[in-house]
């Protein structure tokens, strides 16, 4: 499946491609975020477990979830919080 236009602009490194979402690199946090493939801000819980399983998966249990969308609130997504030990 191809990246929408939105994420295209976005994306500098994709960690996961799924049907229903992405895992990248923010470009401007510089930090890995969860981005919802669907236009809109409203996924079903099951699509946002998918997304944190991923997330998990990928970067460890010690991963928090910052939830608030500034620059992008129209599309559905959230930042992962990678903590060293
Ligand atoms: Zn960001």
């Amino acid at each position: 499946m191809r990246p929408s236009e939105f994420l295209t602009a976005l994306v500098s490194h994709f960690f996961v491609s799924h049907s229903e979402f992405v895992i990248l690199d923010c470009d401007t946090c510089h930090i890995p975020m969860a981005v919802w493939k669907q236009h809109g801000v409203n996924p079903p819980e099951t699509v946002v477990e998918q997304m944190k399983k991923k997330a998990k998966e990928l970067f460890g249990d010690a991963v928090t979830f910052r939830m608030k969308m500034r620059k992008i609130p129209s599309h559905y997504h959230f930042h992962i919080i990678h903590h060293q030990e």
